[in-house]
C-alpha cells in the first residue's frame, strides 16, 4: 500500500500545478492519471497528421497560464526545466464574410487606431473602457482568483466597498452581470468592433447573451492587449513534462494507467484511493479529486457518505454545449483573402459578426448544428514556426457551437444528421462545411491539406473523461453555476463535506482554462501557516 501526504486524481493542468506547489512545499505528492499519457486537456502530438507537425490535440493557447498565480510562483523552476514561452504582437482578429478584417494587438495605441479603422470614435472607447477596466483590475481579476467562499472572497468584498462605496460596488457588480451585447454595442459603433469581440466569449463557455458575459468579454479583451497569445515552443507538452519534474524532482510520483474507482472515507475524513486494479494509495492529509462533479459523487463517493442536498445538487450539475477540434496539415503557407496580418495572426475568428455568434450558439442550444459556425482558425505557427516544417502550416480549428447531447438537426437543413449520434459520417460531414467556409478565406487551404483529422464531441469525451458529452469546458458556465455558484451551491468551491477531499478542475471555480486556479487555490489552503502564526504576521512592524 503506497502512501503520501496527498493524492490528486487526474493529471490535468490544476492537478500538476497544485501537485507542483505541495511538492515545493514539502509534501509528498502523487498524481494518479487513468490515461496513459498526463496533462488531460494538454496533448501535444507529432503523430496526429504528418511527419514534421506537432499538433495541440486540445488546448493550444497559454495567455491564463502565463498569467495566473501559479505560473508567478514557479516560472524559474519551469524555465529551468525546459519551458519557454514564445508571444506574438497579434494575438488576435476576426475575418467577415466580405473579407474585410479587424485586430486586436498588444498595443493600446495600435488597438485605438485599428478600431478608429472601422469608426471614428470607437479607438477613444476602447481607450476609456481599458483604462475604466484597469482602475479596478485588482477586483475583477480578483473575483477570479479568490476562493469566493472564504475570508479571502470576503476581503476582496470589503476591498470593493472601501474601494467604491456602496452605490458604487452596487453598480459595478450591475455592469459585471451585463451580457456581451449589450456592452459591445453600448461601447462600440462599428459592427466589426462587435464581431471581433463577440467571439472571444465562446472562450468563457458563454453565449454573447447570457448574463456576465459582457464582463467575460472585457477581461479577455484586455488581458489579450496586455499579454497577447504566448505558447510554449515545441508545444504544451513541456509545461507538462516541467511540472511533472517539479513534482519528482521533490520526490513525488505521477503514474498513469492508473484509473482510481472509489475514494476511501474513514471516520468523515478521506484517506485513501482505490484504484480499478484493486491497489490501494493513501492519503495522510489530502485527496484532491481533478473530476466533474458528477464522477465524485455518482463513482467516486458513496451516496451515504455525503449529504443528501450536496448528492442531489451534484446529479443536477448540467454540462454545456459541445466542442469540435479540426487539424490541419498543410503542404503550404496559407494564402488569406484581404488584410496582410491575418496570416501572422495567432487566433483569427470567422464570423459573421456579433448576430451570427449570437444565432450560432442558439442553433446549438436548441440541439442544431449551426449553419454559420463561429471558426476559430488558431495558426500556432504564427508564433512557434517549429511546429511544422519550414514552408508548411498548420490550422487548430475549434468550434465551440455544437449541440449538448444529440444532435436533432441542421439549421442549415443539408446534413442528415440520423440518430443525432456522432458518427464518422456526420462529423466528416459537419467538418466538410467549415473547411469550404475557411477555404473561402484562406484561399489555397483545400488544395494544400496534406492530412486532417476531426475530433466530434464523442472523440473528445473519449479522449478526456471530465469532458463530457464532448463539452470541452466540463461543465455550463451559466451564470447559476458559475464564480459563486460553481460548481455547485450545496458545496460551492473546493472543500466537501468530506474532510480531507478536495474538487478542483474546469468543473471547480474558477473555471476553465489553463490558468490553474483551482489547483493553486487548494494548494495555498493546504499549506497556509495556522492562524496564530498569520494573525502575528499582520502586526505593524511584521512582514
Ligand atoms: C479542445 C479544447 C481546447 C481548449 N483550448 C484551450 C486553450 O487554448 N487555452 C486555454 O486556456 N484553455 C483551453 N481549453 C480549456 C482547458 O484546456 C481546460 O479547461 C483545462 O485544461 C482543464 O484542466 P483540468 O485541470 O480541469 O483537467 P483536465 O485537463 O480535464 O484533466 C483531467 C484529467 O483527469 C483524468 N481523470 C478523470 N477521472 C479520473 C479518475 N477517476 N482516475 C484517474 N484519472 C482521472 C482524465 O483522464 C484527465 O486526464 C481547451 C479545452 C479543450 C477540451
Amino acid at each position: 500500500m503506497a502512501e503520501y501526504d496527498a493524492v490528486f486524481i487526474g493529471s490535468g493542468i490544476n492537478s500538476l500545478a497544485g501537485g507542483a506547489l505541495l511538492a515545493k512545499a514539502g509534501w509528498n505528492v502523487c498524481v494518479l492519471e487513468r490515461n496513459d499519457c498526463l496533462g488531460g486537456a494538454i496533448k501535444t502530438s507529432t503523430d496526429l497528421t504528418a511527419p514534421g507537425f506537432t499538433h495541440e490535440v486540445f488546448s493550444s493557447w497559454h495567455p491564463l497560464f502565463a498569467g495566473s498565480a501559479a505560473y508567478g510562483e514557479l516560472a524559474d523552476d519551469l524555465h529551468r526545466n525546459g519551458l519557454e514561452y514564445l508571444n506574438t504582437e497579434l494575438p488576435t482578429g476576426s475575418v467577415f464574410p466580405d473579407g474585410s478584417s479587424a485586430f486586436l494587438t498588444t498595443s493600446l495605441e495600435g488597438n485605438v487606431a485599428e478600431l478608429d479603422r472601422h469608426a471614428a470614435g470607437d479607438g477613444a472607447a476602447w481607450e476609456r473602457q481599458f483604462n475604466e477596466f484597469m482602475a479596478n483590475a485588482d477586483l475583477s481579476f480578483g473575483v477570479l482568483g479568490v476562493e469566493l467562499w472564504s475570508g479571502q472572497g470576503l476581503s476582496l468584498g470589503i476591498k470593493a466597498y472601501r474601494r467604491l462605496g456602496a452605490r458604487g460596488l452596487l453598480e459595478f457588480t450591475g455592469r459585471g452581470l451585463a451580457t456581451c451585447r449589450d456592452w459591445v454595442t453600448a461601447t462600440f459603433h462599428s459592427d466589426q468592433a462587435h464581431g471581433l469581440l463577440a467571439p472571444w466569449v465562446l472562450h468563457t463557455g458563454l453565449g454573447p447573451d447570457n448574463a456576465v458575459s459582457g464582463f467575460m468579454t472585457q477581461v479577455i479583451a484586455c488581458a489579450v492587449q496586455l499579454g497577447g497569445m504566448p505558447v510554449p515552443r515545441g508545444g504544451g507538452v513541456t509545461l507538462v513534462d516541467a511540472l511533472a519534474t517539479v513534482i519528482r524532482s521533490a520526490g513525488g510520483e505521477l503514474r498513469t494507467g492508473a484509473d482510481v474507482e472509489r475514494i476511501l472515507v474513514s471516520g468523515g475524513r478521506a484517506t485513501a484511493v482505490r484504484l480499478s486494479s484493486g491497489e490501494t494509495v493513501t492519503a495522510g492529509q489530502a485527496v484532491i479529486a481533478s473530476v466533474t462533479p458528477t464522477q465524485l459523487y455518482g463513482r467516486l463517493l458513496a451516496e451515504w457518505e455525503v449529504p443528501r442536498a450536496a448528492w442531489e445538487s451534484a446529479r443536477r450539475f448540467r454540462y454545456g454545449r459541445a466542442g469540435m477540434q479540426i487539424h490541419i496539415a498543410m503542404d503550404e503557407l496559407p494564402q488569406w483573402r484581404g488584410d496582410e496580418r491575418l496570416p501572422r495572426t495567432a487566433i483569427v475568428h470567422l464570423t459573421p459578426g456579433l448576430d451570427g455568434v449570437s444565432r450560432a450558439v442558439n442553433e446549438a442550444e436548441r440541439g442544431l448544428l449551426p449553419a454559420e459556425a463561429t471558426i476559430v482558425a488558431g495558426q500556432p505557427c504564427a508564433v512557434d514556426p517549429s511546429r511544422a516544417p519550414e514552408g508548411k502550416w498548420i490550422v487548430w480549428i475549434q468550434l465551440q457551437e455544437l449541440p449538448a447531447g444529440r444532435v436533432r438537426g441542421d439549421a442549415a437543413g443539408q446534413i442528415d444528421v440520423g440518430d443525432g449520434t456522432w458518427t464518422e459520417t456526420l462529423r466528416e460531414a459537419y467538418a466538410d462545411r467549415i473547411i469550404v467556409r475557411l477555404g473561402q478565406q484562406i484561399t489555397n487551404l483545400e488544395r494544400s491539406i496534406l492530412k486532417r483529422v476531426v475530433l466530434s464531441p464523442a472523440d473528445i469525451e473519449a479522449l478526456d473523461c471530465n469532458l463530457v458529452g464532448g463539452d470541452i469546458y466540463a461543465g455550463s458556465c451559466a451564470l447559476d453555476q458559475n464564480l459563486l455558484w460553481r460548481p455547485f451551491p450545496r458545496s460551492p468551491g473546493h472543500a466537501t463535506a468530506v474532510g480531507g477531499l478536495y474538487l478542483i478542475g474546469a468543473s471547480t471555480h474558477p473555471g476553465p482554462g489553463l490558468g490553474a486556479g483551482s489547483g493553486y487555490l487548494v494548494a495555498k489552503e493546504l499549506t497556509k501557516p495556522p492562524l496564530p502564526k498569520r494573525l502575528l504576521a499582520r502586526l505593524p512592524g511584521r512582514r
